[in-house]
């Protein structure tokens, strides 16, 4: 394991469409949060190099400087490669220039901001606190004390959004001049706010519209599209994620964090009380060969370079065309096979999923 995501579920403010582990922030169980999660990290680390840390969440910044100070203490736990990349996600609303003071005096080196639209009425239906001048203000502090790799999150498929509107937030966004955009359509989850009120999608030709319209716009401005819904200048791919296209394994710590460790997926617990009480793991599942070949297929054709034949070759002794019957995808063009690499071409990445079932449970 190279790999490590740490999970911290508190946040200063609930989101409309949120359906990740979350709960509003309380001091006291923060406290006893952080203290758990010390016991499982230290229970659990095998002491190898690690080479990503990823804190995200709920909301790491909603901690106080004192529990971050705490947090960031943990993560000296790991051994950690010279070239570490170490991110945390940050709500532009909790953050502060001490608080990115504090991440930089303990090696931090990436930041993530939830930014999702500058739009104060869709910033309103997402229920998020902050607006565009704490926000350019934000990311200046944070260029200031020296983080050029940093991630912001852009939203869209707001129900009553224009192309025009689009257009604008990109604007803003390019303005931003960071080196990492992470784009999401908004999708409406049964169990939140906007599933229970009954908000609606946008219909799917403008949800494409709109997809097409930001692969355009930021690959003009020297983004590369690397991953069906991630861009990056050039050197600034985040290397985590690419822990998870590549199928590689990772630790995961903390509530309802989810790991891959010796050939096992586990997801943990949801549940404060259980977490708290030391009963971190959830469920967990050894993975058959055949599912483990189904997950480099559908987690690396994310990447627009998809998978490699030979590593495929190397990891699992089988070519990818003889563990699954992909001509006929190869003939629709809806997979290219260039010698070396299988992949999706990007004019078919906003319908990958078709092409991906495939490699579920075939
Ligand atoms: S800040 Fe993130 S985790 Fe917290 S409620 Fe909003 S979307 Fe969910």
């Amino acid at each position: 394991m190279k790999a490590v995501y740490i999970h911290i579920p508190f946040c200063s403010n609930i989101c409309t469409y949120c359906d990740f582990c979350k709960m509003y922030y309380n001091k006291k169980h923060v406290t006893k949060y952080l203290e758990e999660l010390e016991k499982e990290i230290k229970n659990n680390y095998n002491g190898e190099t690690i080479e990503t840390i990823y804190i995200g969440g709920g909301t790491p910044s909603s901690l106080d400087l004192e529990e971050l100070e705490y947090l960031l203490k943990i993560t000296e736990y790991f051994k950690t490669s010279s070239n570490l990349e170490f991110t945390v996600e940050c709500n532009i609303e909790n953050c502060s220039y001490e608080k990115l003071e504090l991440l930089k005096k303990y090696n931090v080196n990436r930041l993530s901001f939830g930014v999702q639209t500058f739009n104060p009425n869709f910033l309103k239906v997402l229920g998020r606190k902050h607006n565009k001048e704490e926000t350019f203000n934000i990311i200046k502090f944070a260029k200031e004390l020296g983080f050029d790799n940093i991630n912001i999150d852009l939203m869209y498929a707001f129900n009553g959004q224009t192309i025009d509107d689009l257009k604008k937030d990109l604007d803003l966004f390019l303005k931003l001049n960071i080196n990492h955009i992470s784009t999401y359509s908004l999708i409406i989850e049964p169990n939140t706010v906007l599933g229970i009120n009954n908000y609606e999608n946008i219909d799917e030709d403008l949800d494409y519209e709109m997809y097409r319209l930001i692969e355009n716009t930021l690959k003009e401005h020297g983004y590369k599209h690397y991953e069906t819904s991630n861009f990056a200048k050039e050197g600034y791919v985040s290397k985590h994620n690419l822990t998870y296209w590549n199928n590689l394994e990772y630790y995961g710590f903390g509530l309802g964090a989810s790991g891959y460790i010796n050939g096992i997926r586990y997801n943990n617990t949801r549940s404060l009380n259980n977490y708290l009480k030391g009963n971190y793991v959830l469920d967990k599942h050894e993975l058959s060969k055949q599912e483990k070949m189904e997950e480099e297929m559908f987690l690396g054709l994310r990447k627009l370079d998809g998978v490699n034949k030979k590593d495929f070759k190397n990891k699992y002794g089988i070519d990818i065309k003889d563990a699954f019957d992909i001509d006929p995808e190869i003939k629709k063009g809806l997979l290219i096979d260039d010698g070396n690499n299988i992949y999706i071409p990007e004019k078919y990445q906003y319908i990958s999923n078709q092409v991906l079932i495939k490699f579920i449970g075939e």
